[in-house]
């Protein structure tokens, strides 16, 4: 269906859990241990996935938190991969628990992985991350690549002093396999909006002159994207606060409390939790077209805005 704007919301992205093995600042800042709330179950899940087909939902992406930290995630793939008019299944993950098991997620009808990245040196990226194993994270890439999941996508976030040293290094990724990196700008969704963190794809581009413009992959994709000469992958610029793409955003999210938030860059949410409960799936998906035609023209990442949660809960 179309909200208010005439965008026509296609995509659904399903935070599972609030729960993450890793402790990144800019995504969970100000929380202490993962924080274990009543989650909806597995089968609530596909029935919200359900009700959305009924507006015209044809992607699913698996977020959180971290989603492979939910037990029932191969068969919430497999129920949903059962719902016809889902085109398109994908997972955005850490990958400190993939390795080993993507033989599996292929199987159960996963189509394709996003893998977050944000350093290529081991120490630092346990720093970044709070403690994680880039080596898990190399082996869980390798082990995708060979379980036929291409392209691998790695989304990077910049962050100036950080990691933004390392732009040629997750560039050469893209040489010899079919791995597209993407530089996603950091926003602000934690307690404070820290611009000066703020890495712009006009600056990657100023630096990178040889890195050449390509068509998109599909219609509407959030990312610029480009690619150096004779490399197999491509670099995709995400910037949604230096180049906001609000006009053609085409998704909404669902939280694993059963809130729906049509748009990442406001803090208005509609709960699905008693539509839910009423066992009504008429009343779900009125609650859901209604939530849908409220869906902001825009965020509000550039005129002050703070959110009320973090990205680890509301799924990135
Ligand atoms: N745990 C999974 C992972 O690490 O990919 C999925 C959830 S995580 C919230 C999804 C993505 O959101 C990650 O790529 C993460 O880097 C990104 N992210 C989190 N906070 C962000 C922020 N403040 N600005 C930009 N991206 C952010």
């Amino acid at each position: 269906m179309n909200d208010q704007f005439g965008r026509t919301i296609t995509y659904l992205r399903l935070s599972l859990t609030e729960r993450c093995t890793l402790k990144c600042a800019y995504c969970r800042a100000g929380e202490g241990e993962c924080p274990k709330k009543s989650e909806l179950s597995g089968e609530e899940f596909l029935r919200i996935v359900r009700a959305f087909t009924a507006v015209g939902i044809k992607k699913v992406r698996l977020t959180g938190g971290e989603p492979m930290l939910r037990r029932d995630l191969l068969d919430i793939i497999s129920g949903i991969r059962a719902i016809d008019a889902i085109e398109e299944i994908v997972i955005t993950t850490n990958g400190q628990h993939l390795a080993g098991m993507c033989a599996q997620l292929k199987q159960v009808g996963l189509n394709r992985l996003n893998i977050s990245l944000d350093s290529l040196k081991p120490e630092r990226y346990a720093e970044i991350t709070g403690g994680g194993s880039l080596e898990k994270v190399l082996s869980g890439i390798d082990e995708a690549l060979a379980a036929g999941f291409q392209p691998i996508k790695i989304n990077a976030v910049l962050l100036r002093g950080q990691n933004d040293d390392e732009i040629d290094d997750f560039i050469a990724l893209t040489k010899d396999q079919p791995i597209n990196v993407r530089f996603i700008e950091y926003m602000p969704l934690s307690a404070t909006d820290r611009t000066d963190l703020r890495v712009t794809g006009e600056e990657i581009l100023r630096a990178h002159p040889a890195l050449q413009p390509v068509e998109p992959a599909y219609a509407g994709q959030p990312s610029r994207d480009y690619q150096m000469p004779g490399h197999k992958g491509r670099v995709g610029l995400i910037n949604p606060v230096s180049h906001r793409f609000c006009a053609d955003c085409n998704r909404v999210r669902v939280m694993s409390d059963g809130m729906l938030r049509p748009c990442l860059g406001s803090n208005e949410e509609y709960s699905l939790k008693e539509a839910l409960e009423s066992g009504d799936d008429a009343v779900l998906i009125e609650t859901i077209r209604a939530a849908i035609r409220q869906k902001p023209e825009t965020h509000c990442f550039d005129s002050g805005f703070l959110t009320g949660k973090n990205m680890s809960h509301i799924g990135g």
